[in-house]
């Protein structure tokens, strides 16, 4: 059993890295942030509360996060472990993990304000089947089309650049301390995601002692 989580801003490549080390491992990718654009997507109870924090980017209140992630975990689908992605974002979430939950480790994914940016600005998500695209690193084969279901490619209606600067002075405050709480606990391993998406995924693994990274190909 493995169990991580994974830290970092928007566009750090958390969810692509958490993708790789979930295939290959028979880990679980658990993206908080997925899970709350599930529920606006198909309108649920729990969507039409969030659905304004989401879009415009903003955090949904602690007592709701928490919940979903109780009751996530609780689903014990994850039998070798998972990636918890997103999730916690501030101190008072971090301690209420803390108190609950193990991870073997913490994985920081450090980016300059400016790499953030460009890459979210540049980021692209399928309306249909909700795959991830970038304009710069994993363009799609035909021009606004997803590669796997045809559906059309949008922006994240919270990738916008005010939405984006809210969310990174957010993160700048609140990762800080997060971290902190987490190193007194955990092993934190902080890796500098600015090489592309093998190359972290390779130090991730060599960081954690994991069997080595194969792309595809
Ligand atoms: P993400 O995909 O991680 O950027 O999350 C998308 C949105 O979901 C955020 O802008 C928040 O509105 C909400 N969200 C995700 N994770 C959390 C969290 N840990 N605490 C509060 N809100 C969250």
């Amino acid at each position: 059993m493995r169990k991580y989580v994974i830290m970092g801003a928007q566009g750090s490549g958390k969810g692509t890295q958490s993708e790789l080390l979930c295939r290959g491992l028979d880990l679980v990718h658990i993206s908080v942030g997925a899970v709350f654009r599930w529920h606006v997507k198909n309108r649920t109870k729990l969507g039409a509360r969030v659905r304004r924090l989401v879009t415009a980017g903003e955090l949904v209140g602690d007592d709701l996060v928490e919940d979903v992630v109780r009751e996530r975990l609780a689903q014990h689908d994850w039998n070798h472990g998972f990636v918890l992605d997103g999730f916690p974002r501030n101190r008072r979430q971090a301690e209420f993990f803390l108190e609950s939950y193990d991870v073997d480790a913490v994985i920081h994914l450090d980016l300059p304000d400016e790499e953030v940016r460009r890459r979210v600005l540049a980021r692209r998500l399928c309306s249909r089947c909700g795959q991830d695209y970038n304009l710069i690193s994993r363009r799609p084969e035909v021009e606004g089309r997803c590669d796997v279901c045809g559906g059309e490619l949008v922006t994240r209606a919270d990738d916008t650049p005010e939405a984006l600067d809210r969310r990174l002075a957010d993160h700048h405050r609140t990762t800080g301390p997060v971290l902190e709480l987490f190193r007194r606990k955990e092993h934190v391993v902080t890796v500098d995601a600015s090489a592309g998406m093998d190359a972290v995924q390779q130090r991730v693994r060599d960081r954690l002692g994991l069997p080595p990274h194969l792309p595809p190909g």
